[in-house]
């Protein structure tokens, strides 16, 4: 069952009483703190290179960010967008944000390759066999856009 249709859950959830980010204090796989959030990355992606970025604030939609933190949290997205462009070699980035299951405010980055999966239409993760990484090759990945995200920062 979708998480909103459960009225208790889905308002707990929303509110941040029951947000599993919040109650941990930071979501899981972080490989970057930013100024207004952190970003994410997991070996079981749908794509090489995907990545997540998570807002330090909770907030369910984009507009009930406070301004300056929603103008930090799209500053960190501008440059993580330039990291994962750059570090990929993506032909174009897909960003997505739903919460439709975890109403906490994210931010997913699908790098799109020629020839990849789902050329000609959206990204479906759950039609994704794993491992979408080569042996080696998520580390080295991570590694460079972290590496990419501290240069921006210098700049
Ligand atoms: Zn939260």
């Amino acid at each position: 069952m979708i998480a909103w249709n459960d009225l208790a859950r889905w308002s707990a959830l929303c509110s941040g009483v029951e947000c599993p980010i919040c109650k941990r204090q930071e979501p899981l796989d972080v490989i970057a703190q930013l100024d207004g959030s952190w970003l994410t990355m997991q070996e079981a992606a749908a794509v090489v290179g995907y990545v997540c970025l998570v807002s330090r604030t909770h907030a369910v939609e984009l507009h009930d960010l406070p301004e300056e933190a929603a103008l930090r949290f799209v500053r960190d997205a501008r440059r993580v967008s330039a990291a994962v462009a750059s570090a990929t070699n993506a032909v174009k980035l897909n960003y997505e944000i739903h919460g439709n299951s975890l109403p906490h405010l994210h931010m997913h980055f699908f790098p799109r390759y020629r020839g990849d999966q789902f050329e000609g239409q959206p990204i479906n993760p759950r039609s994704v066999v794993q491992p979408v990484y080569a042996p080696g090759e998520f580390q080295r990945l991570r590694d460079a856009i972290v590496s990419k995200l501290q240069a921006s920062a210098a700049a």
